[in-house]
């Protein structure tokens, strides 16, 4: 939550630099990219009670000049709930995930969580609310205890195994042989692209996020570290409300609700059984993509018979 209100000096004052960059260098370029003239909320307030509904009112937004890059989406959901947002490339699947964790605001609407419209709520209170894992794994140079550490400074040890456990890593970081002390090494290249993955599953669950949003989380794993992770995802996130952008679609049957957009506009909303029986866009897709992998399973069948 860099970009928060527009107040990059109330955020700082937060968290140390380093939280600042968990989000991702993309949220880092976006906070250099903010407008100067976004309007700051001066009385933002904490938000103490339950979450128990999110919405996009009527949002849109552009990210530069007229082109509306989402096109008045509403979208109520009670929590928790499962959500996954579909659609060809462009159509604004990150954006709507941009708008949820205030990386920028709706030009016109209002996304509300609970009653309260988010430029209202206070950045501590969001930034305890809402955790983003995107496919940016990078590490920062240090020890896996302090790569997890990242999402919630004053953390204990425990919390932090806690949290290694739920995003079942815990069992592989104590076969090293310095266990957490491990050294992830520069960028965490000393670990698979998965086991990156995880730690910054936890580094998020470290916070308890109610709202955890995914944005191609798992787009860079193959398909068998995938499958790995949407399973302990499928876990960690039975409480929580989810919002997860993804290309590949083989989470989505198992999904509360898809949204599906094009254009920036949300065209369809359902279940996958739904969706399917709609036999439109997220139909399409979902054929496009079952032909990929029965394309797939073919050749691993051949090259399996040679
Ligand atoms: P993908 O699947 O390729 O990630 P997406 O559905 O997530 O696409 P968005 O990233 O939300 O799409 O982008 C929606 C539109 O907004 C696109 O046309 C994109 O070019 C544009 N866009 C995204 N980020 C910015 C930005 N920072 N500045 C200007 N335009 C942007």
């Amino acid at each position: 939550l860099l970009a928060i209100g527009g107040a990059a000096g109330g955020i700082a004052a937060l968290i140390p630099t380093a939280i600042q960059a968990v989000g991702s260098w993309q949220r880092i370029e976006s906070l250099l990219s903010y407008p100067d003239d976004q309007p700051v909320v001066q009385n933002a307030m904490p938000m103490n009670e339950p979450l128990s509904r999110v919405a996009l009112r009527d949002v849109s937004f552009s990210y530069v000049g007229d082109r509306l890059n989402l096109d008045d989406v509403t979208l109520e959901t009670p929590v928790p709930r499962r959500i996954a947002l579909v659609g060809p490339s462009g159509s604004g699947k990150s954006t709507v995930i941009n708008l949820l964790s205030r990386n920028y605001d709706a030009t016109s609407g209002s996304v509300v969580l609970n009653d309260t419209d988010i430029r209202e709520i206070d950045d501590r209170s969001l930034f305890s609310l809402i955790a983003v894992v995107n496919q940016d794994t990078t590490l920062f140079d240090g020890s896996i205890r302090y790569n997890i550490r990242i999402g919630r400074m004053d953390a204990t040890d425990a919390e932090i195994e806690q949290a290694a456990r739920a995003a079942e890593i815990h069992s592989f970081i104590v076969t090293l042989p310095n266990g957490y002390e491990t050294d992830v090494g520069e960028g965490g290249k000393l670990l698979s692209g998965g086991q990156r993955q995880r730690i910054v599953i936890a580094r998020a669950l470290l916070r308890d996020p109610k709202i955890l949003l995914l944005d191609e989380a798992t787009s860079a794993l193959d398909a068998e570290a995938e499958a790995a992770i949407n399973d302990t995802l499928a876990r960690v996130t039975a409480n929580r409300m989810l919002f997860s952008v993804t290309h590949r679609l083989s989470s989505c049957p198992d999904m509360d609700l898809i949204c599906a957009f094009r254009d920036g506009k949300l065209v369809e909303t359902g279940t996958h059984d739904e969706l399917l029986a709609r036999n439109g866009l997220y139909a399409g897709m979902w054929e496009k993509q079952s032909d990929i992998s029965i394309a797939n399973a073919g050749q691993d069948v051949a090259i399996s018979v040679e």
